[in-house]
């Protein structure tokens, strides 16, 4: 009855309490007694400290059971979207490239499993996008979920992690089973970085996490389920390599800024139902935002449609939005993305991955002027 015997014991209890609440429980009190003898045998306040945690969380075992239906599911699925969405790639400025390889990969696998079969092709696996902020990485992965007509679930860490024991494995294997039950699905993972995160630098609820996923994930290739999956992160440094894995995440894409014509897209994308003046030139914008991210162009947007209202409230009179409210706010905002790339460059040249984040070195070299 000593603290390696406890430490086994809680070992043991995480590795059943997805399978086995009751016995995961009964192992976690039999640890908790031995930290509380402990306590009163040494006086030491971390034995107590132990055995109150214990205690604590035995009881989250008993309690939590992940079920759709159940009441006391710990996964808030109304946050995760599951829905079918109305958007598409046409709603997406630029990113070509990206799309069509995400058609090859996720949505034509969807509509024509046929073909794929035909080539003896497995489909499968999942992609991993990365880039800078704002950049149409959440945006685009509704719009696959349209193109190819599937339920779409798009799910954060902070939706599945739970700090009882086990418990965020039944998540996941909640997500998954819902996700079975309205194929054709796409899950998609937002913040990726914070539910694959390294395990070397991971607690132990990050650890169950990650292996939870990778059954869950290599189970999805024998099963031939209508699930395809996707992921987005700004830190992909960060992402456990076992989930970078051929037939994991093993398509790893770099999700650029907008160039130019992509902006223009954009802007006229975002403008298009307000009114606004002809003298505005989409162009003359797209020129002046050189490193703007999607997202600081809708603010720009934004910013400028405030400023007409504001006029419009203070003079009675309505008008259109104007050139020069577009240049008022662009004095205002600075490019979000720059800051991105001074980081991005310095982690995924000292990731020892420097060749997966090719395209990164070399836009993030473009935009920070420095010679490639
Ligand atoms: P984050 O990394 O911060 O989660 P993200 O790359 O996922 O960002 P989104 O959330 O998809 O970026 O984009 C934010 C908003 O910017 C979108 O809702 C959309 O309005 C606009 N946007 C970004 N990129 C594009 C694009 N290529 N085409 C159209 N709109 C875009």
């Amino acid at each position: 009855m000593n603290e390696s015997h406890a430490n086994k014991l809680e070992q043991e209890a995480q590795r059943v309490a997805s399978r086995n609440p009751t016995q995961a429980q009964a192992l976690m009190l039999e640890a908790a007694e031995i930290y509380l003898r402990l306590a009163e045998m040494t006086g030491q306040e971390k034995y107590m400290v132990k055995a109150q945690q214990l205690y604590q969380d035995s009881e989250g075992v008993g309690k939590t059971k992940v079920t759709m239906q159940d009441e006391q599911a710990s996964v808030d699925f109304n946050k995760i979207i599951a829905k079918k969405p109305s958007i598409s790639f046409k709603d997406i400025a630029g990113l070509q490239e990206l799309k069509q390889k995400i058609r090859l990969k996720i949505i034509e696998p969807f509509r024509r499993p046929d073909v794929y079969a035909h080539f003896g092709k497995k489909v499968g696996g999942g992609i991993l996008m990365y880039g800078p902020p704002g950049c149409g990485k959440s945006l685009i992965a509704e719009a696959t979920a349209g193109e190819a007509q599937a339920t779409f679930f798009s799910v954060k860490a902070s939706d599945l992690k739970s700090k009882f024991v086990g418990e965020t494995e039944r998540n996941i294997a909640a997500l998954f089973d819902e996700a079975r039950k309205r194929a054709p699905s796409i899950i998609f993972f937002d913040e990726f970085e914070a539910l694959g995160e390294a395990r070397n630098d991971a607690h132990s609820v990050n650890k169950g996490m990650i292996s939870q996923l990778l059954t869950e994930i290599d189970g999805m290739g024998s099963k031939n389920q209508q699930i395809l999956l996707l992921a987005a992160t700004n830190e992909p440094w960060m992402v456990d390599l076992a989930l970078k894995r051929d037939g994991r995440f093993g398509t790893t894409l770099f999700v650029p800024h907008p160039d130019v014509v992509a902006r223009e897209e954009l802007i006229k994308l975002q403008v298009a139902d307000r009114p606004m003046d002809k003298g505005i030139s989409t162009k003359k914008l797209a020129l002046l935002t050189q490193n703007y991210s999607g997202a600081d162009l809708k603010g720009l947007v934004d910013g400028a449609v405030e400023l007409a209202i504001e006029e419009s409230l203070a003079s009675g009179q309505l008008r259109n939005v104007v050139m020069n409210d577009f240049l008022k706010i662009l004095k205002r905002k600075r490019p979000t993305t720059i800051a991105w790339y001074k980081q991005a460059l310095k982690k995924a040249t000292a990731s020892g991955e420097s060749e997966m984040f090719s395209e990164l070195i070399e836009a993030g070299s473009k935009v920070l002027g420095i010679a490639g």
